[in-house]
């Protein structure tokens, strides 16, 4: 797919400013921020009418920037290196140092991450200094959105930009799984079965 640079850059410069950006992801559109800053998810929580105690989904690039905030174990390195990039969600401990906000947790010492594999999401969070958090980009309680007119049609032009990626390849959530202990719990169903 060819990706706009100028759609990314407009992007990256919002995200800076703790606006929310909708992003295509593999599976659905997401509705991001900076999982850093407090405002950057306040915003993400406002804009979809989201229950407060319901946490957000974290996106990394790689492992790299993952180490800064979670506790790292065997079984999760086995499975992010067969499955990611990839549909997959790990729920991890996060480490006494993480920066991330707690309004995206609503303060868990969980966080669930992901690394999604659409090449626009993989372009964007390689050139930004913190992760995203990345709900998807609906109002709470509607369809989950799969193109960016969908998108557009729950949010207006409460969203500065919504950044056309085609239809989500998947068109589904992620598995979730909890990667904390030897038994690995799968959360929520998902492209990736058991
Ligand atoms: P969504 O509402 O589609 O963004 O999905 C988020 C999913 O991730 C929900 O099923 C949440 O319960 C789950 N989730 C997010 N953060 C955590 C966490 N820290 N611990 C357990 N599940 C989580
Ligand atoms: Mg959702």
């Amino acid at each position: 797919m060819k990706i706009n640079l100028a759609n990314i850059k407009k992007a990256k410069n919002l995200l800076n400013k703790r606006e929310c950006v909708a992003i295509p992801t593999e599976t659905v559109y997401g509705i991001a921020g900076n999982a850093y800053s407090d405002t950057a998810c306040k915003k993400i929580f406002r804009l979809k009418n989201r229950p407060a105690k319901n946490p957000l989904i974290v996106h990394y690039y790689d492992l790299k920037k993952l180490r800064d905030d979670c506790e790292l174990n065997d079984n999760f390195l086995k499975l992010y290196k067969k499955f990611c990039p990839g549909p997959i969600t790990f729920v991890l401990n996060q480490k006494k140092t993480s920066k991330i906000s707690k309004i995206a947790t609503n303060k868990k010492k969980t966080l669930a991450v992901r690394f999604p594999k659409h090449p626009v999401a993989r372009n964007l969070l390689k050139s930004l200094k913190y992760p995203l958090a990345a709900p998807s980009a609906n109002i709470s309680g509607n369809i989950s959105p799969t193109d960016p007119y969908h998108v557009y049609e729950d949010f207006g032009k409460e969203i500065e930009l919504i950044i056309d990626g085609g239809q989500s390849e998947k068109g589904v959530e992620s598995t979730v799984i909890d990667i904390r202990s030897k038994e690995i719990v799968v959360l929520r169903y998902g492209p990736i079965t058991q």
